[in-house]
């Protein structure tokens, strides 16, 4: 390795923590992977637990199945309920701060009724999935449930307009998949993955199985499938270099796709 720790270490004190060769310095130190073993899995909100029973519950199976030999972190969606918050939060005048703590309360929600379906099976929700007994959970019963919104509250960065807050679910789980430096993302929606259009409005949409984050901006689908915060999370990452988004209400995909199967689409850093 190029730098010692004295050497970065007196970096560190001289130099602003923005300084070019600080952060040459800082990247040539090796990467290191918290929880390499584990998927993160983000189960939809809207597209999946908002359906209740009918999707809900084959999924928890797939899940229960499928931990017996992988390790997976569980994340929830927000959804429906979050969406009617933002409207009369958004109509009030609220700030994206509030707006952010109002969609976290409702992907709590989420986990909670998961946590419940997969209590009998020894799977517990965490309040907040930052480490806690995170490992000890995964290396017992090789699954845990956390809520998918990132816990900025009010300090999230608003967005350019609107009070909507950008770092939502989908976020929230790719972040935790990122820092821990996990084996994948799999996002559990509705649809078979990405199309050239919303298949719910447009018929002639066209399914795309494989696509890097550059190729989706060029062709305008920055804001589709996933929150498009991600896609740049995702083009900078240096653990998760792709995300999959399955359909979860096809039963088997999820098991499918854990088992490093192409089924949806895969959505390339670069
Ligand atoms: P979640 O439940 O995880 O929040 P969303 O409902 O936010 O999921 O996102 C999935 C939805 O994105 C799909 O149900 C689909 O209607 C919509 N969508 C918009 N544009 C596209 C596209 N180009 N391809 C696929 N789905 C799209
Ligand atoms: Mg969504």
């Amino acid at each position: 390795m190029a730098n010692t720790t004295a050497e970065l270490d007196a970096l560190l004190m001289q130099r602003s923590l923005t300084d070019p060769q600080l952060l040459a310095a800082a990247e040539a130190a090796a990467d290191f992977r918290i929880l390499p073993d584990a998927t993160v899995i983000k189960v939809g909100g809207q597209s999946v637990i908002d359906r209740g029973r009918a999707a809900v519950y084959p999924l928890i199976d797939e899940i229960v199945a499928a931990r017996n030999d992988r390790k997976l972190l569980i994340g929830t969606g927000a959804g429906t309920r979050a969406r009617h918050l933002y409207s009369i939060a958004a109509e009030l005048n609220l700030p994206a701060g509030v707006l952010a703590q109002l969609g976290a309360s409702v992907a709590d929600q989420n986990a909670e009724m998961l946590g419940q379906l997969l209590a009998k099976h020894g799977i517990s929700k965490v309040d907040g999935a930052g480490l806690s007994a995170v490992p000890l959970f995964l290396s017992q019963v090789n699954a845990v449930v956390f809520s998918g919104m990132p816990p900025y509250s009010l300090w999230i960065r608003p967005a350019a307009d609107g009070v909507i807050p950008p770092y939502r679910t989908d976020a929230g789980c790719f972040l935790l998949a990122e820092q821990f430096g996990c084996k994948a993302m799999i996002y559990v929606k509705d649809e078979d993955g990405l199309y050239t259009a919303n298949p719910k409005t447009s018929k002639d949409a066209t399914f795309i199985p494989k696509i890097s984050v550059d190729e989706m901006k060029a062709r305008g689908l920055h804001d589709s499938i996933l929150e498009f915060p991600v896609l740049d999370l995702l083009a900078a990452a240096r653990h998760v270099r792709q995300v999959q988004v399955v359909n979860g209400l096809v039963p088997g995909n999820l098991t499918r796709a854990l088992a490093g199967e192409h089924v949806g689409t895969i959505i390339t850093a670069s």
